[in-house]
């Protein structure tokens, strides 16, 4: 097992990115650290109950507990997968977190590949992003739209705009992007890690992109 963490600010694309990486290559494993908390929230555990306020507000959970959601998931996955670590570390603390989980799983931090995207370029494609009501699917209205307006591909549920894609709630989570994980990528970058790509322009290219950064 290897692990490469993947950063970039909300609405950078990790997400469809990371689903277009997976989907072609069967030795890579996409864990989101905000797909762990927001299926916690749904199902009301106790972790993701006092997650839940954080999200709404767009600020981010405390250190321990989505440290200990990625430990736990991390223990049980099984096989010789390079993981996808979408979303986790986003704190200078959650860094030295990971470090132990790593270690714990005597696996190795191969590369962070941090996803660089102009703000305005992010305003517009959170503006247009839609989840699926039931499974984890995600589209956005002009760039990756569903076959039917509004409608999930997948399992046929309505699309809604999450909650914590409202512009204000936008603004606080693009301010603790700035504020606590910027650091994250320079701590990655005096160690050597750090990958930057260009976010920006057609899907395919960035796939392309990023898969060359570690490869
Ligand atoms: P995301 O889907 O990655 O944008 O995450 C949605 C929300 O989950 C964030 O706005 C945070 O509230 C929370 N979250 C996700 N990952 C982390 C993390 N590594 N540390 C703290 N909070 C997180």
């Amino acid at each position: 097992m290897k692990v490469v963490v993947f950063l970039g600010a909300p609405g950078s694309g990790k997400g469809t990115i990371a689903n277009a990486l997976v989907a072609d290559d069967a030795t890579l494993h996409h864990v989101s650290s905000g797909d762990l908390l927001r299926e916690a929230a749904k199902l009301q555990t106790v972790d993701g109950r006092k997650a839940e306020k954080y999200m709404q507000q767009g600020t981010l959970v405390p250190d321990t507990l989505i440290a200990h959601m990625i430990a736990d998931y991390m223990l049980n996955l099984p096989g010789t997968h390079t993981i996808l670590l979408d979303g986790f570390p986003r704190t200078v603390g959650q860094v030295g977190m990971l470090d132990e989980i790593v270690q714990l799983c005597k696996t190795e931090l191969v590369a962070a590949v941090v996803l660089e995207v102009p703000d305005n370029v992010i305003v517009t494609r959170i503006a247009g992003r839609r989840g699926c009501s039931q499974c984890s699917a995600s589209y956005h209205v002009t760039n990756i739209p569903p076959k039917v307006a509004g409608v999930c591909d997948k399992c046929g549920a309505p699309l809604v705009i999450r909650k914590d894609d409202e512009p204000e709630t936008v603004k606080s989570r693009l301010a603790a992007f700035y504020t606590q994980t910027m650091p994250v990528v320079d701590l990655y970058e005096q160690r050597g890690l750090l990958y930057r790509v260009d976010g920006s322009g057609k899907i395919p290219g960035i796939v392309k992109r990023t898969r060359q950064a570690w490869a």
